[in-house]
């Protein structure tokens, strides 16, 4: 019975704690006051708290605010330096990683090009980029969060099926735990790109709910309700690149259906067509004629108006409006974002993505949804990868990390 009261006892300080750091972290600066007002606490609770996070270092205080009669407040602020993280973003090409703070700032990142792509071999590379960021001078590090491609149990820490890595139920937090001794979650690449954007993009000051759809190599979602990432019964929440979308003569997909959304709206099916339409010199080998090289040659003559390049970006845009319209009309979420390779068609390729899914959407709903281009470019993975480790508030505890690495 004491036990039970013991533990109840310490589940609630760690429930306030929690919350005073939460509102500590949405804030640029705010008072002691102002966190009790917000968090209902007494502010000799809040006091309490917010002596143990200074202590920890966890915050600072930065002046004084704004008297409103009585005596000036003192300001907190999050010790944006005080902790660090470590996000990285495993892509079609590249593994991407980086230390960053706690307000996202990045303070080192290694990117490696991708060869190999089978089995245990792109391991390599992940473990080249951890094993110099660990040795970061930005310390304590809390955790390491990766972003990785296709279907993603974070509970367990295993990637259930990566087509391009040829994982399945591949146990990389497992691994990596074992290796750097340091917590390790691994999230989907497009749920953490939505955390990104979300928590770094502006979005979670206002409390909106948010859908980014990574259209880059391959295509898919991340769905932010709450605050918090919407993962689905399975992990699979947002996966919108496999649903068929060409019923009739569709293409081959690397799913192994035919006519996926992936196979007429990603970055890699305008590769393969512009290949096709665009004139590139014969001797250039296949590797050195990489998707890249096509893409940036198909953004010049999209921009330069050819005709048919113009055809196939923008009916990959139509595609694209249609499948949103299904997101609106399910989730109606007033607010998508679109981050990845294909942005870089612009306005031009919005526009169409924007009219096809007010065509295609009940008024009433695609009238107050807003589309629009992500701010963090393509960092949103792995700082997201980074942020989902921030919103686990106990990562942050002192108590985690040896005070000997400080
Ligand atoms: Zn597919």
């Amino acid at each position: 019975m004491t036990l039970l009261i013991k533990a109840t006892h310490q589940q609630t300080k760690e429930h306030n704690r929690n919350l005073v750091l939460k509102h500590i972290f949405d804030h640029e600066a705010i008072s002691r006051a102002e966190l009790s007002r917000i968090t209902r606490l007494t502010r000799t609770t809040v006091s309490e708290i917010v002596a143990e996070l200074i202590d920890e270092g966890l915050v600072t205080e930065i002046g004084v605010g704004e008297s409103l009669g009585g005596k000036s407040p003192i300001l907190l602020s999050l010790a944006k330096d005080s902790r660090c993280l470590i996000g990285v973003d495993i892509a079609q090409n590249h593994v991407q990683g980086a230390v960053v703070n706690l307000r996202g700032e990045i303070k080192e990142t290694i990117t490696v090009p991708v060869f190999e792509h089978f089995g245990e071999k792109p391991l390599k590379h992940i473990f080249e980029i951890l094993d110099q960021l660990v040795k970061s001078s930005c310390r304590p590090i809390c955790g390491i969060g990766v972003g990785a491609p296709g279907l993603v149990s974070t509970s367990e820490g295993i990637v259930i099926n990566a087509v391009n890595f040829d994982w399945k139920d591949f146990p990389l937090a497992k691994i990596l735990q074992e290796r750097y001794q340091l917590p390790v979650y691994i999230y989907n690449d497009c749920q953490a790109a939505a955390m990104g954007e979300y928590l770094y993009g502006g979005y979670h000051r206002k409390g909106t709910n948010l859908v980014v759809i990574n259209v880059g190599y391959g295509i898919g979602s991340g769905i932010i309700i709450n605050g918090k990432l919407f993962q689905g019964d399975g992990g699979g929440a947002g996966e919108i690149g496999h649903v068929v979308v060409v019923h009739e003569q569709g293409k081959p997909c690397r799913c192994g259906h035919y006519g996926c959304l992936e196979s007429v709206a990603s970055a890699q099916a305008i590769a393969r067509d512009a290949k096709e339409l665009l004139q590139f010199p014969a001797h250039l080998s296949s590797h050195e004629l990489s998707e890249a090289l096509i893409l940036d040659e198909a953004e010049k003559a999209f921009i330069a108006g050819h005709p048919a390049i113009r055809d196939l970006i923008l009916n990959s845009a139509q595609y694209l409006g249609y499948a949103i319209a299904s997101l609106v009309g399910t989730l109606n979420i007033h607010h998508i974002v679109l981050i990845g390779e294909m942005t870089r068609f612009g306005p031009a390729w919005l526009e169409v993505i924007r009219n096809t899914m007010l065509k295609a959407s009940l008024s009433r709903l695609a009238n107050s949804t807003s589309i629009e281009i992500g701010k963090l470019g393509n960092h949103s993975t792995l700082l997201g990868a980074a942020a989902l480790l921030v919103n686990n508030y106990s990562l942050l505890f002192t108590k985690n990390f040896s005070r000997t690495t400080l």
